[in-house]
This record gives C-alpha cells, sequence and structure tokens, in this order.
C-alpha cells in the first residue's frame, strides 16, 4: 500500500469522478481516464500507479510523480476472540490525528464501523471517545480510506456482502459535506459498491443534518442514538439534547421521507438504574408512535466511566414491552468487547490488547 506522500502530490484518495476528470484534463489528458483511475482505486483497491496496466506508462509514471492515492496508515491492529479487529489509523494528511476504524467478520459479510471526526464535539456521557474532545474533521478520502484498509487489510478472507457503519467516532452530521462526499463514493456502484440498504449512519441527533439528508437521493438508513425516554434524562446523558430538544427531533423524525420498507433506526443504550425502568420503556413506545421505527437496545458496555451495566432481567423487560405495543426491538450486545471495540468504547484505550 503506498502511503507516503509529498506535499506538493496531488491526493487523488476522496475524489469523484468528475474531479479525476478534471484533474486528467488538467494534465492534457482524455478525462476518460480519470474514469479509469475512479474504477481503479474505488472498486479494484489499486492503491500503485503502476499496477493500474490498463493507463500508458507513461501516463503511470507522470502520476507517479504529480499525484498520490493517501490511505491512512494502520499504526495498531488489535484482534478480539470473536473475530472482531480494531484499527488505529493514523492520517498522514494535514492536522496529524489517530481515529479508530472496526472490521467484523460475520458468516456471509463482513461489516467495517468508521469514524467520520477524530474525537468528538458532542460530549455524550456513556461515551469514551467524547473524553478527547473534538481534534479535527476527517475528509472524504480519509472517510473512504478507512473503509479500503480494512478491506484491503483483510483481502483473503473477504465475504461477498460489505455492511458499512459511520458509528464510530464522531457525530458525522457534523462534518456533513465530508460524510456525503464519501458516501458517494462508497454507496456509488461503479466506486466502492457498497448497498445503500447495507450502511447506516448513527447521529446523536442533529435536527439540521437530518433535514438534509432526508433531501439526498441516495443515502445510508439513519439511525438515531435516542438513549432516554425524556428530555430532563436525556439533558443529563446527551447535553446536545438541550440544542436540540426530543420534540423537534422526532418531529424531524415524522418529516423523514422514508422510502418503501425503510426504518428508521432507535439507537438506546441501556444504562443501569437510569433509564432502563418499565415506565422507560413505556414512554418510549409513546414517543415513537406514528415513525416506522425499529429500537436497538445496546446494554452499557462497562469502559472506565461511572456507569453501571443493566441487569439482563430489565433488559428483557425492557424489550418485552416494545415488542406487545408493536416497536420491533433487538437488543445488541456488541461485539469485540474485549479489546474496547465496541459502540461508544474508540476513544484510545492503547492498553486494550497485544498489537501485530
Ligand atoms: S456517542 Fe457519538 S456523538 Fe456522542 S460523544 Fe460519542 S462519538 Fe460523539
Amino acid at each position: 500500500m503506498s502511503s507516503e506522500l509529498s506535499n506538493a502530490r496531488v491526493n487523488l484518495l476522496g475524489k469523484s469522478v468528475e474531479e479525476l476528470r478534471e484533474f486528467l484534463a488538467e494534465l492534457g489528458e482524455p478525462e476518460y481516464r480519470g474514469a479509469q483511475i475512479y474504477h481503479a482505486i474505488y472498486a479494484e483497491r489499486k492503491f500503485d500507479f503502476a499496477e493500474m496496466t490498463n493507463l500508458p506508462a507513461a501516463l503511470r509514471e507522470r502520476l507517479a510523480q504529480e499525484a498520490s492515492i493517501a490511505l491512512p496508515r494502520i499504526a495498531r491492529r488489535y484482534l478480539s476472540a470473536d473475530g472482531t479487529v480494531r484499527y488505529v489509523l493514523a492520517l498522514t494528511e494535514g492536522k496529524p490525528a489517530n481515529v479508530e476504524a472496526v472490521f467484523m467478520p460475520e458468516e456471509n459479510r463482513q461489516t467495517i464501523c468508521i469514524s467520520t471526526q477524530a474525537g468528538c464535539a458532542v460530549d455524550c456521557r456513556f461515551c469514551l471517545t467524547a473524553t478527547l474532545g473534538l481534534q479535527r474533521n476527517l475528509t472524504a478520502g480519509e472517510i473512504v480510506g478507512e473503509v479500503l484498509v480494512a478491506l484491503e487489510d483483510n483481502r483473503e478472507a473477504l465475504k461477498p456482502q460489505t455492511n458499512i457503519v459511520l458509528m464510530g467516532q464522531g457525530e458525522p452530521l457534523l462534518n456533513y459535506d465530508a460524510v456525503m462526499a464519501a458516501l458517494r463514493i462508497l454507496l456509488d456502484q461503479k466506486g466502492v459498491a457498497i448497498a445503500p440498504r447495507h450502511a447506516a449512519l448513527s447521529t446523536s441527533g442533529i435536527v439540521p443534518g437530518i433535514e438534509r439528508l432526508a433531501k439526498e437521493n441516495i443515502r445510508p438508513n439513519l439511525a438515531i442514538s435516542l438513549n432516554a425516554s425524556s428530555n430532563e434524562q436525556r439533558d443529563q446523558i446527551m447535553p446536545i439534547n438541550r440544542k436540540y430538544p426530543l420534540e423537534k427531533l422526532l418531529e424531524a423524525c415524522r418529516n423523514y421521507p422514508l422510502k418503501p420498507r425503510e426504518w428508521l433506526l432507535f439507537e438506546y443504550v441501556l444504562l443501569g438504574g437510569f433509564n432502563d425502568s418499565p415506565e422507560d420503556a413505556r414512554r418510549v413506545v409513546k414517543m415513537l408512535s406514528g415513525i416506522r421505527a425499529k429500537v436497538n437496545l445496546i446494554p452499557w458496555n462497562p469502559g472506565d466511566l461511572p456507569l453501571k451495566r443493566p441487569e439482563r432481567e430489565r433488559v428483557d423487560e425492557f424489550q418485552r414491552i416494545l415488542i406487545e405495543k408493536g416497536v420491533p426491538c433487538f437488543v445488541r450486545d456488541s461485539r469485540g468487547q474485549d479489546v474496547m471495540a465496541a459502540c461508544g468504547q474508540l476513544a484510545l484505550a492503547e492498553t486494550a490488547a497485544a498489537a501485530t
């Protein structure tokens, strides 16, 4: 993988097919070469111009001098007992930063969880990433690069289907333009070719971002990190709720134009003794009435924060109440907990496991 850079060279990673066509035109080359390079980088995962043998040798040499394909560098790789791989990726362009991505293999598919910002400013109280604060936004190329690095590192073991979830570090809707530019490449069937229905973006509830996403033609599934059954409760664990309280958030959800067979996913981190009572469950049912919703219950993953994992009986009772009232509800025990790769744990806890 070529990730060594000279600042003078133009990084092509993250460029759309139109941008690549323009770049080639600026070099005085036929524009269709831009589409060939687009296909080579994103569909074939060729990161060295020398491998793009459908290009003339002279053009390959020129590209090697004037351009680069700057992938994030794998700084550390942690392997979990359940097969999950957590990557610490060093971003090599712009302000140096590390982010994390997680590769989760399953029987017929793999799911890749990616970050959209280095750190996060949203400050959810149950999230270790929040303790980092916001370091910087990722570029479209860095976001696409996370997926390409994870695919490439597991090239020999890939299953036919790839899912991506934007649930790593950062609030995707606070880095909207770069996230959408990356998704247009990731979900383009001539690009990385992930099916839009196999992609999900999780937000803490940035209402203007939800309203923008509603207008996109091609977009991932939307997941809302709900985590509370009242404003009072949500204010305590998600300060963003003071800016976009539940009424506004749920109104944006009600107005979200769902396609046939599309659902809004509500994620609910269950915090023992805080938001896991039967009354909470009944309030959630009421809040979601009129929304085509599914709920994922995520029993809190013990991290370094002073919060408790809920009792199993409370989790089951919560789920039973939602299902009885007609709200599809699933319990998701996060994978990769032994390497701190579970949701809300993507902080740089470097001591978790042995690196390879
Ligand atoms: S849960 Fe998501 S939005 Fe909230 S602080 Fe963590 S990374 Fe940011």
